[in-house]
């Protein structure tokens, strides 16, 4: 099919038509079967050596290359798109955004800049989320790879709006201020990362101790932020999470907005999680404030079933945002007329020059199902994890590790600790360990006060009522076996 020709299109467009056919009816088949897999197996180790052939010099066949994918690399992915997958914070994807990623590839745009379409369809986008959380129509947004991208870019800006944009070209070593930022002890690990990479400094970002419900508490933080004056350091920003990764609570997101106003500092939102819920009207309820944020971090990839990757930043200030990245470079001169017009361009608003048609998938998925729809989707992950932790209650073999806020459920299988045979985390750790290599279900693990808890994330579409009640029975039924196996005494 390509054995001839100088480019690399086919030689015969009809047997390319029949196999493309073919590839995408294997995808239809994964995802409408998908029930009948195993959410997760591990691959046997001929499998893993076909992935340590060197760089190949000659061709193989598109047929003989996408029978290798089908038994090679289909079988042994994450298993995110399953309903049964309700480990860490994973979307499950859709045939929406999958058609919509072929076409965008299909097109190989790139939104770096310029006069296209592709960037004002990634500008309604932008729209679209200023609408969404009450953000003016001077605010900026941009499509990044995912939260992590999106908090350093969020964090980044935060900086030079403390400090001038003389940062850039100076670095930190050149001014006189200690930065210092503040989020929760349960805000992602991301942010000290964000803080490492900008040079500020991962030890200047303070964890600042939850309340019972593992939200900030804004005692503790306003007590920090004045220390830290006392001190003569310099804080700037405070991030506040819309959906922990660990138990999904949501911060007092007003409460930051007031003590961010009072103390001049930029208010940013990691929304990794939760942002999205503000369509709807019943979860976006639990996040007021967050339409007072200077920037949120969100991801499409999560909640919002857009499949990988997805991220996205919303700054409020434009000129800040543009200001913190944008740069003159003769080859990416401007025009007012011509392919080079458009300016300011996405390229101005973040790292990245090179940029993928993100947007498109996006606005296949929000297109063809709507927000209502989509919000129904939200609120039903919700009810599902209100579900999940009834049956947690009323099962006298768990118990239920934190409250539940949005759509994620820490729960653990009790064990005897007074009895010094007992090691309560190892036995949940094994439970956790023992559902995910039975295929049946695949919840994550977590640490809640020191407990090791068994963490189900309820963000797939898929996931229903059945896989819920599965995820509960296996749980208690290898919880049994591995205490019992051991000659462990469980409290009932
Ligand atoms: C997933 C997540 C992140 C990181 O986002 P990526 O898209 O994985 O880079 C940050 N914060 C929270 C709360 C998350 O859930």
């Amino acid at each position: 099919m390509f054995d001839s020709g100088s480019t690399l299109d086919p030689s015969d467009w009809d047997s390319l038509r029949v196999q493309s056919h073919r590839m995408l009816d294997d995808m239809l088949d994964y995802m409408s079967q998908i029930r009948q897999r195993p959410v997760w197996q591990p691959a046997p180790d001929e499998t893993s050596r076909v992935f340590e052939a060197p760089l190949p010099s000659s061709p193989t066949s598109l047929e003989s290359t996408h029978q290798s994918f089908m038994q090679n690399i289909l079988p042994y992915a994450i298993g995110n798109s399953h309903p049964g997958f309700m480990g860490w914070v994973h979307g499950g994807g859709s045939v929406v955004g999958m058609l919509a990623e072929m076409l965008a590839s299909g097109l190989n745009s790139n939104l770096g800049g310029r006069d296209q379409i592709p960037i004002q369809v990634e500008q309604q986008v932008v729209r679209w989320m200023q609408n969404l959380f009450g953000f003016p129509e001077s605010s900026s947004g941009l499509f990044v790879t995912g939260s992590s991208m999106a908090n350093l870019i969020g964090l980044l800006v935060a900086r030079t709006s403390a400090i001038g944009t003389e940062v850039r070209s100076q670095g930190l070593i050149r001014s006189d201020e200690r930065l210092v930022a503040y989020t929760s002890v349960d805000a992602h690990s991301c942010l000290e990362r964000a803080m490492e990479i900008g040079g500020m400094g991962g030890h200047q970002l303070r964890k600042i101790p939850v309340n019972d419900r593992h939200e900030m508490n804004l005692v503790a933080l306003q007590t920090a932020i004045e220390m830290d004056q006392a001190a003569g350091n310099t804080p700037f920003c405070i991030v506040g999470t819309a959906g922990t990764v660990n138990v999904g609570a949501i911060d007092d997101l007003h409460g930051i907005a007031a003590i961010a106003a009072r103390e001049r500092l930029w208010f940013h939102v990691d929304g990794a999680c939760g942002a999205l819920g503000m369509m709807s009207p019943k979860i976006g309820a639990k996040m007021l404030g967050i339409q007072s944020a200077d920037s949120i971090a969100l991801d499409f990839h999560k909640w919002g079933q857009v499949p990988y990757d997805a991220g996205f930043i919303l700054v409020r200030d434009a000129k800040r945002h543009q200001a913190t990245f944008a740069s003159p470079a003769e080859y990416l001169r401007r025009e007012t007329r011509g392919m080079a017009a458009g300016s300011p361009w996405p390229c101005d608003f973040g790292p990245d020059l090179s940029r993928s048609f993100k947007a498109l998938k996006v606005w296949f998925t929000m297109q063809v199902f709507g927000t209502d729809r989509i919000a129904n989707m939200m609120e039903r992950t919700c009810e599902l994890a209100e579900y999940l932790s009834k049956r947690v209650a009323e099962s006298p073999e768990l118990e239920l590790l934190a409250p539940v806020r949005l759509n994620i459920v820490c729960f653990r299988f009790r064990c005897d600790d007074s009895d010094d045979r007992v090691d309560s985390n190892q036995v949940n750790s094994d439970i956790v360990v023992a559902i995910q290599e039975s295929g049946l279900a695949a919840p994550s693990a977590t640490k809640i006060d020191g407990k090791l808890a068994i963490r189900a994330a309820i963000f797939n579409h898929r996931t229903s009522q059945l896989d819920i009640d599965n995820l509960i029975d296996t749980a208690i039924r290898f919880g049994r076996s591995i205490t019992q196996g051991s000659q462990i005494s469980c409290k009932l």
